[in-house]
């Protein structure tokens, strides 16, 4: 199965209470912040509106070829979460999302402009979105395996995306990802360090299984620089 699926805005749209705690600021019962900055909040959100087209390719992947894909070009860490994970699902697919050149060239023009302020809170409402991206493609890959009758699905089934560049998995994964998913079909395309351009997009595979397959101890070395945490938040929002 590979499909390319036009994601409705509203599954990725920001909300300023997100956007202002990625960006430091204290959520409610916080004061309110100053309304310059809510004001900036508006003027992005109606350019991310009218400039995004957010789009998502995904194909399954089965176990054996994963472990390939997995293995890169040999830069992993020694030890990893995924490496226990993904052999352990009772399916898996890879995944590209973008929201389409349009928003991140806006990024661009208006830094270029010196228009930092607006400039800034477009991006940060871009990457809001795009990480919501990687939910709305989880979303979208339960349903299928709700709907297509793949194998069982029941009320312990969860899926979760894990992506290069994090928790082990070496970013010059992407090569390997991008070999078999072929991202191009909607646009993404990879640079010279493995980032994604248009920048505001995620790739990964999604690991469906029952819940106790996600569930880890973030005791690696590599846990220690790690400023998110944010492996925590998610076993959390499964359970
Ligand atoms: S603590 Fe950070 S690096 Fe470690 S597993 Fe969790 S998210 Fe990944």
């Amino acid at each position: 199965m590979k499909k390319i699926i036009n994601i409705p805005i509203d599954k990725i749209k920001p909300d300023a209470a997100g956007v202002l705690k990625m960006q430091g600021m204290p959520p409610p019962p916080a004061a309110p912040p100053p309304w310059r900055v809510t004001s900036l909040y508006h003027s992005a959100e109606e350019l991310f509106l009218k400039l995004s087209a957010p789009t998502l390719i995904m194909a399954d992947i089965t176990i054996e070829q994963f472990a390939e894909v997995f293995k890169g070009n040999g830069r992993n860490e020694p030890d990893t979460p995924l490496e226990k994970i993904f052999p352990r699902a009772s399916h898996l697919a890879l995944f590209a999302f973008t929201l389409g050149p349009k928003v991140c060239l806006e990024i661009e023009e208006l830094l270029n402009a010196h228009n930092f302020a607006l400039g800034y809170m477009l991006d940060a409402v871009s990457s809001y979105s795009t990480d919501k991206g990687a939910n709305a493609a989880q979303e979208v890959y339960l349903d299928l395996l709700s709907s297509g009758g793949r194998g069982q699905v029941d009320d312990s089934m969860r899926v979760l995306p894990y992506s290069p560049g994090y928790c082990g998995w070496h970013i010059s994964g992407q090569q390997k990802l991008f070999e078999f998913l072929k991202p191009e079909e909607i646009g993404i395309h990879l640079n010279k360090s493995f980032l994604m351009v248009p920048l505001k997009s995620i790739s990964g595979v999604l690991a469906a299984g029952n819940i106790e397959i996600h569930w880890f101890k973030n005791n690696y070395p590599f846990c220690v620089s790690c400023l998110s945490k944010n492996c925590r938040e998610r076993i959390v929002q499964i359970s």
